[in-house]
């Protein structure tokens, strides 16, 4: 175990009660004081709440807040699926490292995780906002399927990151096509998914997950950003919880999905959806297209109804409504 996770450990055993001295900790570790200082920050930019007085020394507060590698893998250890995980105070971007581990040949269901990206990607090279306090994570995926069916991959994605929204912090999530999740009309997350394959065999895929948690947010955005800590009202949003929990029950949907695809999951992803029954503007790579959305097919793409009787499918596209519904869907093919 490292001297850091020494640290950690004596200074929980002591949460709670008086602090310890920077003294103490250095005898005990064999150590200068210089070094626990060190530590200590390190804790603290790995989110970590180490309250340090001057000649009362530190004291561990608990929070549900931090996001504590060791016991996610403990939480996890059951599902053999997420052999690795890896954890960094700050990366330029996860996606960016998760790919070229996938590249290096780490094994599905690598995670990396960060508290903090300095060049959050979204899609098509957009930038994403990651500050301290969110989920920035991307899985790496080996699904033994064409290229052509991972497009409704990361909608299974954002309907897993959906529920266990609902499930852990009782707010009601709706989807964006194609993979935003809304609440009360504010995006919380994006999900990005990048592939590579070679001929009709995919061999990596990788997910990228950003969820608005405790961070700020950014205001310079064309859709109204939220974290769930300003749509809870709450400081304490269990993030550790949330993470554990999305990635404990992405694998049993990914399995699921190996099996069904995502005709398996399109009930529940067209009941949340916020633009089924809507009017809006898609800008696809072609062109510009305006109508109603009334559906999301057994593949994932949109159903745009142009006019009466004209339907058109759409597999990628940024779709821009006239304004959204707060979650769910109503109409039903509309
Ligand atoms: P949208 O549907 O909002 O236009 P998108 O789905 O096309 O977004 P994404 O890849 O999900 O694109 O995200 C990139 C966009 O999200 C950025 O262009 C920016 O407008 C917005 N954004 C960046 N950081 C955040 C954040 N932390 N929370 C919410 N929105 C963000």
């Amino acid at each position: 175990m490292s001297t850091r996770s020494l640290i950690l450990d004596y200074l929980k055993k002591n949460a709670g009660q008086t602090s310890v001295s920077g003294k103490i900790l250095a005898g005990r570790f064999s150590v200068t004081r210089a070094a626990i200082h060190k530590q200590i920050r390190g804790l603290r930019q790995a989110g970590y709440s180490i309250v340090g007085k001057s000649r009362c020394g530190y004291r561990f507060e608990a929070s549900e807040n931090i996001l504590d590698v060791r016991q996610i893998r403990s939480a996890l250890s059951a599902e053999r699926f997420y052999g690795h995980l890896e954890y960094h105070p700050v990366l330029s971007s996860t996606q960016d490292v998760a790919k070229d581990r996938a590249f290096h040949g780490e094994p599905e269901g690598t995670v990396v995780i960060a508290e903090r990206q300095t060049s959050g990607r979204g899609r098509l090279g957009r930038r994403w906002i990651s500050s301290p306090g969110g989920l920035w994570f991307s899985i790496i995926l080996r699904p033994a399927l064409s290229p052509r069916s991972i497009p409704s991959l990361p909608l299974v994605a954002a309907l897993v990151l959906c529920r266990t929204i609902e499930e852990v912090v009782s707010l009601k999530a709706g989807l964006k096509w194609p993979n935003d999740v809304w609440i009360r009309g504010k995006k919380v997350a994006g999900i990005l998914a990048e592939m590579s394959s070679e001929s009709d065999r995919v061999q990596w895929v990788v997910l990228g997950l950003g969820l608005n948690c405790l961070n700020s947010v950014p205001s310079d955005v064309i859709s109204p950003a939220g974290s769930l800590a300003d749509l809870t009202g709450s400081r304490s949003v269990p993030r550790q919880e949330i993470l554990t929990k999305f990635l404990g029950e992405f694998r049993k949907a990914y399995q699921r999905y190996l099996m069904e695809g995502f005709a398996a999951f399109r009930a529940d992803y067209r009941r949340r959806s916020v633009l089924i029954g809507r009017d809006v503007t898609v800008n696809t790579s072609t062109g510009k297209r305006r109508g109603r959305v009334v559906d999301v097919d057994g593949e994932g793409r949109l159903v745009l109804r142009l006019s009466p009787g004209r339907n058109i499918v759409l597999s990628e596209g940024d779709v821009v409504p006239g304004s959204l519904r707060q979650e769910g869907r109503g109409r039903d093919g509309d």
